[in-house]
């Protein structure tokens, strides 16, 4: 027998056994995924440089398409899980080849997708790569935007830019945003172009991913009092473990738009997230991860403090389930949560691609 792409021990087990099993839905999709291949790696081109952190990187050094699909059924056991996968950051002579890569997955395994977008290609260009390769929508990331902007200063507009919002508003496309800048959600600039797409780009279906990367109570401020203004957009809970932040988002826009998502690779991370003075720190067990040292957002440890680490992605649902029980949703919430909901906007893509 093959060799397992990571180890499932007992702690894993049980903890899904008691936790998870039931309570989640048997069909699944999971809205925020990363697929490419090592060959892609090279992420040393212009305006790469200290825009991201680094510990990503330390947990896995790739993810085929075959490693998300066993991903799954190591992880979830019994339930079917379909991914909408995208490619990751690559350098500028890989980044065709990563799309492509996304392309012919999607393709084999009958899985949607999106395109890595650039922002230096004009409407038609971005519409003919979508069109041609049956994409539904755009991810794009902070580091794309132009090299001369300070990381602190980059805007949402600075890599989605409007005319390629127009053009996803035109076709009832997906944009999968990750937002930028230090303040996260409660970011005043971030907040005012979030709701400046859903007004101006009402068509486009945005998701924020990682609930706008709140994944301490301090990054929350008064975001979703400026959010319940909002009527469409929605959000995936993805490499967030706060269930504070997960309350409130359901408190404020209510489970239909709220989805599932993971952010595999990284989701394999055995891990559990604490927050010190505002700041996140992933608590890894000692040399699992090889030389932490230099990310301050990684701390090892020992003995029976890592013993009892399990997955990042069982945390997250942990989380979501504390915050679900918090507002009481019932049992088909949860399945628009990890479902329908996704299927919606899926099919509207799609229904998009073809009406167009
Ligand atoms: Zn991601």
């Amino acid at each position: 027998m093959m060799k397992p792409l990571f180890e499932v021990k007992s702690i894993d087990r049980k903890f899904y056994e008691k936790r998870l099993r039931d309570w989640l839905p048997d069909k699944i999709i999971d809205i925020h995924t990363h697929i490419w291949l090592k060959t892609f790696e090279k992420r040393k081109g212009p305006g790469m440089k200290a825009r991201t952190v680094s510990w990503p990187s330390m947990v896995a050094d790739q993810n085929s398409v075959e490693d998300i699909v066993e991903t799954y059924e190591l992880m979830f056991p019994g339930k079917s899980v379909t991914p909408l996968i995208f490619a990751s950051l690559s350098g500028p002579k890989y980044f065709d080849a990563a799309n492509d890569y996304v392309r012919r997955s999607s393709q084999k395994h009958e899985f949607p997708a999106l395109i890595f977008s650039d922002p230096r290609w004009d409407a038609s260009d971005l519409e003919r790569r979508i069109q041609k390769n049956c994409f539904l929508g755009i991810k794009s990331y902070l580091t794309m935007s132009p090299v001369y902007l300070p990381t602190a200063e980059i805007r949402i507009f600075d890599y989605f830019p409007r005319h390629q919002l127009e053009l996803m508003n035109r076709h009832g496309w997906i944009v999968m945003l990750h937002i930028p800048r230090d303040g996260r959600l409660r970011d005043p600039v971030n907040l005012a172009q979030m709701l400046e797409i859903e007004e101006r780009y009402p068509d486009l279906q945005l998701i924020i991913a990682h609930v706008g990367r709140a994944y301490c109570p301090e990054d929350i401020g008064n975001a979703f009092k400026v959010l319940a203004k909002t009527k469409k957009m929605c959000f995936d809970i993805s490499a967030n473990t706060n269930a504070v932040a997960f309350q409130r988002l359901l408190e404020t826009v209510g489970p239909r738009r709220v989805l599932f998502g993971s952010d595999m690779p990284i989701l394999r991370m055995r891990t559990r997230r604490i927050c010190e003075n505002g700041v996140y720190i992933n608590l890894v067990p000692k040399g699992l991860y090889g030389d932490v040292s230099g990310d301050s957002h990684m701390r090892e440890v020992e003995g029976s403090a890592a013993e009892k680490l399990t997955f990042f992605m069982y945390e997250e649902l942990a989380a979501f389930q504390r915050a679900a029980r918090a507002v009481g949703l019932a049992r088909a919430d949860i399945k628009d949560v990890f479902f329908n909901n996704a299927d919606r906007i899926i099919r509207n893509a799609r229904q998009g691609r073809k009406n167009k």
